[in-house]
């Protein structure tokens, strides 16, 4: 199932532009709002809605982040052997996590406005996690996730690195620097994610193109590190890392500028489009 976030509310999608009210359809039993979707994950991912659920039309801008207000954020730094190699760096020896303050989030479809300094791209593979997980081991992790979405990990770099220590989730934390979506794809949609084509076009030029198979970190891998640590609960966002092509590691740099267009695409997954302001 696909499972948008249209005006706050939970819809199931029957088309790119068209999908059913759950709580409507449920009978008010569920998804009063698209945050508890995640506090009851499993009943509503073995919900079908009656043949007579009505369908309604909805525009992409009006919908929000597939997980709207996590408990918990985290992403992963150099998670990408095309990324560490075009920044020069060795493979970390476990992943390298922060956090994206929840104020960042946006909807697939945004204006973002940019702050001073040098505002780069990053698309990452977004995992929503559907089920309470604390020390929970590689083999067993997929059965935590409730499913995928493509994000952008959008950096502001001058304040991410020039202090004397790094700044990263302050640097990506600008509204507007979390867009995700366009929705929730549960993994029975999704033939192999571990191996899906991901490309960021700016202004229609490829600046980004791999695949998920390039991870360090696969992310049953790195369910069960997090889980090692801390407990996961159903809604936490985890941005699992971005591949080479980032304007920051580019000869010479390059940066977003005013009216730039960004899309970022996961093969399955849909596409998230960014204008910037
Ligand atoms: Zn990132």
């Amino acid at each position: 199932m696909r499972v948008a976030n249209v005006r706050g509310r939970p819809w199931l999608l029957t088309g790119a532009t068209e999908g059913i009210d759950i709580h409507a359809a449920s009978e008010r039993r569920l998804g009063r709002d698209m945050g508890d979707v995640y506090d009851r994950w499993d009943e509503l991912s073995r919900w079908t809605p009656s043949a007579h659920a009505v369908k309604q039309p909805f525009e992409v801008a009006e919908l929000g982040p597939p997980s709207p207000h996590p408990r918990q954020v985290f992403a992963i730094g150099l998670n990408y052997y095309s990324h560490l190699e075009e920044a020069g760096l060795p493979a970390p020896e476990e992943p390298s996590v922060f956090t994206k303050f929840v104020s960042s989030f946006a909807g697939p479809d945004t204006q973002v406005t940019m702050p001073r300094g040098n505002v780069d791209w990053e698309i990452e593979l977004v995992v929503i996690i559907g089920r309470e997980a604390h020390r929970v081991p590689r083999a067993g992790a997929w059965e935590y996730v409730a499913g995928l979405s493509v994000g952008q990990d959008l950096s502001e770099r001058a304040s991410q690195l020039q202090g004397k220590l790094p700044q990263f989730c302050m640097a990506k934390s600008f509204p507007g620097f979390s867009p995700q979506g366009p929705a929730l794809v549960t993994l029975d949609e999704v033939k192999n994610p571990m191996d899906l084509a991901m490309t960021t076009r700016l202004n229609g030029e490829v600046v980004q193109d791999a695949r998920t198979s390039g991870m360090v970190f696969a992310i049953d891998v790195l369910i069960e590190q997090l889980s090692t640590r801390l407990t996961l609960y159903p809604g936490d966002v985890i941005f699992t890392g971005t591949p080479a092509g980032v304007g920051a590691c580019r000869k010479p740099t390059r940066f977003l500028k005013r009216g730039d267009q960004l899309v970022s695409t996961i093969e399955g997954l849909g596409e998230i489009r960014q204008v910037f302001v």
